[in-house]
């Protein structure tokens, strides 16, 4: 097995067996994440929703629908990304990840990006977002890409957002429009 398989493999693992927080006790699956191992993008979103709890796999329900839509007018290859979300098993009832479970969590998300190596990180969503730039307004960065330690981040809303509102989704396909080109 390639060296990066088998460090995923290892961290999925880990993952599985996290009691770092309370999540896992009303989880059915840890959702690791999937993609290419060698992919030169990962795509972050919140957490796992009802359908990925229930598969395992990131990004399956309605906002998965969307997302998937995102990446064919983007030209991106779903399977040729990478698919993970900053905290690995679901909040109850799909409430948003509290901080101490974020905390938790990030250092699994960092050594998903520490052995993929991307160079590109598409955050979606606030959570995603402030996770990685606690100091910064979403608002102010949305469809704007940042540059920090060698990896440049773009900034969407999350996918979810965009099953709610048209409002959302045409932003959504406005910037992922805008980042394709720079892929
Ligand atoms: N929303 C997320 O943020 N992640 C998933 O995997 C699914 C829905």
């Amino acid at each position: 097995m390639p060296d990066k398989e088998k460090a995923l493999k290892q961290l999925e693992n880990q993952i599985r067996k996290c009691r770092k927080c309370s999540l896992w006790k009303k989880a059915k699956n840890a959702v690791f994440g999937e993609g290419a191992e060698n992919s030169k993008i990962i795509f972050v979103g919140e957490a796992p929703g009802r359908q990925e709890d229930l598969s395992g796999r990131p990004f399956v329900g309605r906002a998965g629908q969307l997302l998937n839509h995102l990446l064919k007018i983007s030209k991106i290859k779903r399977e040729k990304a990478f698919i993970t979300s900053v905290v690995k098993h679901r909040p109850p009832k799909n409430r948003k990840p509290d901080k101490k479970e974020i905390k938790a969590c990030f250092p699994y998300l960092k050594k998903q990006i520490d052995v993929i190596n991307p160079q590109k990180i598409i955050l979606l969503g606030e959570i995603a977002f402030k996770a990685f730039f606690p100091d910064k307004k979403l608002k102010d960065f949305r469809g704007k890409s940042i540059k920090k330690d060698d990896k440049r981040y773009f900034i969407a809303y999350h996918p979810a957002a965009g099953v709610r509102f048209q409002k959302f989704r045409k932003i959504l396909e406005k910037d992922f429009k805008k980042f394709s080109k720079t892929l």
